[in-house]
């Protein structure tokens, strides 16, 4: 299914045109960049840099001169005063929770799921998952993110109308437990379907977006965690993914709590249990794989499934896989490691900030100031995230062929000034606020700081209305934790 008119196949192709006199033929170039960081195969920084982009796709990257001189073109932009990085991917978002923003502070990981989140989760309306995928797109956007992929609820069609219409790419799925009690306690009822339920609601997913919308929506399989899902429900969302050449997701190993409520369970820990069931590969994405045991590492190592790391959330409350995460060393084996934000309850969704967390929270953690210089996360805030979601030939770098994904930040914005090592600023001392404009596939989808496809005014009006309606269902006392006096 699609909204869109989908590119001409000549565009799609990423084929240059040429006029009669030979000169090529570009939609829009940027040009007099300050500085490109590519992440492309040789990892080229370029200053002067210009990017030319056709049918939605880049055409030519390279010296300002050198793409002014070879390429006609009706749309020039001047990219002066700015560094331009591939589009970010945010490998892990629960659009649904961007409403529960404050409502999840000083809560280990059982109060955070138990106490917290399932409750509101399960207290949901379409209407508020709506909303907060709105809120969700629009902050995702305004900060440079371009694709990000969501591990499921129970209103995946909201979640998408929402976030399509906004322009970002998604990987969506729909949320799946299949057993009620975990060691650790019993989820609400109403967030528990039978595993044939599950497989059945996964599989129209699948028929009905996958590919949809000029191919920004993709589909994956998810099981929301290892302790509540059947060896049956896990083994058949696999074949699920396997069949259309997705992703698995699953959270995993995000505190010694659900690493031990695993081992209670079944007598193995996580991801040994995913070993045992021949999940474990290339395209299996495990959110956070935080809290891991000396066999689970080698098994990381030899299946290299992408893991997800969100510093953000392990920080906020304390979950403390960053002092034990094992993330650098398994990146230097091999492992396709990215970036997650995971969700609003922990503060950011700002993937910029979220790397410098994870850069320097490990670097604090290992008391080695070499350990995961800027680049890494770089790397695993761009091309390891769209390796990770499907799309590392399509997107995560800027290079001639991929699609135009791109992000300008504004290089006069005190925290980019002096400006001797652009990767360095971005990572260490660049927000999310410094993005000032935002291209997905040759679109312009943030304009000075503001998106573009979607009002924003009105959203957040809309989300005054559904924060008043949520607090009227939840018993507010009890979770949020505010010890000044209100008058
Ligand atoms: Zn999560």
């Amino acid at each position: 299914m699609s909204t869109e008119t989908p590119a001409p196949d000549h565009a799609l192709r990423g084929g240059a045109s040429s006029s009669p006199t030979g000169e090529r033929i570009a939609d829009l170039v940027i040009a007099h960049i300050d500085w490109l960081i590519s992440v492309d195969p040789s990892r080229r920084v370029i200053r002067d840099a210009a990017i030319a982009i056709r049918g939605g796709r880049f055409v030519a990257v390279g010296k300002s001169d050198d793409i002014l001189r070879d390429w006609r073109t009706d749309q020039v932009v001047d990219g002066a005063r700015t560094v331009v990085t591939p589009g970010f991917t945010d490998s892990h978002l629960h659009a649904s929770f961007q409403m529960a923003r404050g409502l999840a502070d000083e809560a280990n990981a059982h109060s955070f799921l138990y106490e917290r989140m399932y409750p509101f989760e399960a207290a949901s309306t379409e209407d508020d998952v709506y909303v907060s995928s709105q809120l969700a797109a629009i902050e995702l956007l305004r900060h440079g993110v371009t694709s990000f992929v969501d591990p499921g609820n129970y209103h995946p069609h909201a979640t998408v109308r929402a976030v399509m219409a906004s322009g970002l790419r998604m990987t969506t799925a729909t949320s799946c437990f299949d057993k009620t009690k975990a060691v650790a306690n019993l989820l609400p009822a109403r967030m528990i379907e039978t595993t044939e339920a599950c497989l059945q609601k996964t599989g129209e997913l699948f028929e009905r977006y996958n590919g949809a919308y000029d191919g920004r929506l993709t589909v994956s399989a998810s099981f929301r965690g290892v302790p509540n899902a059947s060896d049956e429900l896990i083994v058949g969302l696999k074949a699920l993914a396997d069949r259309h050449r997705s992703v698995l997701q699953t959270h995993a190993c995000f505190s010694y709590q659900t690493r031990d409520a695993s081992t209670a369970g079944s007598n193995m820990a996580e991801v040994e249990r995913l070993e045992s069931l021949g999940v474990l590969d290339h395209r299996t994405m495990l959110v956070h794989a935080g809290w891991l045991e000396p066999q689970e590492i080698e098994i990381l190592a030899r299946r290299k499934p992408t893991l997800v790391c969100s510093p953000s959330s392990s920080l906020h409350n304390g979950y403390g896989y960053i002092n034990i995460g094992m993330h650098p060393e398994l990146m230097a084996l091999g492992v396709n490691v990215s970036l997650g934000s995971d969700h609003a309850c922990s503060g950011l969704v700002d993937i910029v900030q979220e790397m410098r967390l994870c850069a320097c929270g490990y670097k604090e953690a290992r008391a080695n100031p070499r350990v995961m210089p800027p680049e890494h996360a770089v790397e695993m805030a761009t091309i390891n995230g769209a390796r990770g979601a499907g799309l590392g030939d399509r997107t995560g770098s800027i290079e001639v062929g991929k699609e135009a994904d791109f992000v300008m930040f504004d290089a006069t914005a005190s925290e980019w000034q002096p400006l001797y090592n652009p990767v360095s600023n971005l990572v260490y001392s660049a927000t999310g606020n410094t993005v000032r404009h935002v291209y997905i596939a040759g679109r312009q989808v943030v304009r000075d700081s503001r998106v573009t496809l979607i009002d924003q005014d009105e959203v957040m009006r809309e989300v005054g209305l559904t924060a008043e309606r949520i607090a009227s269902r939840l018993d507010m006392k009890k979770i949020v934790t505010l010890r000044w006096p209100v008058e």
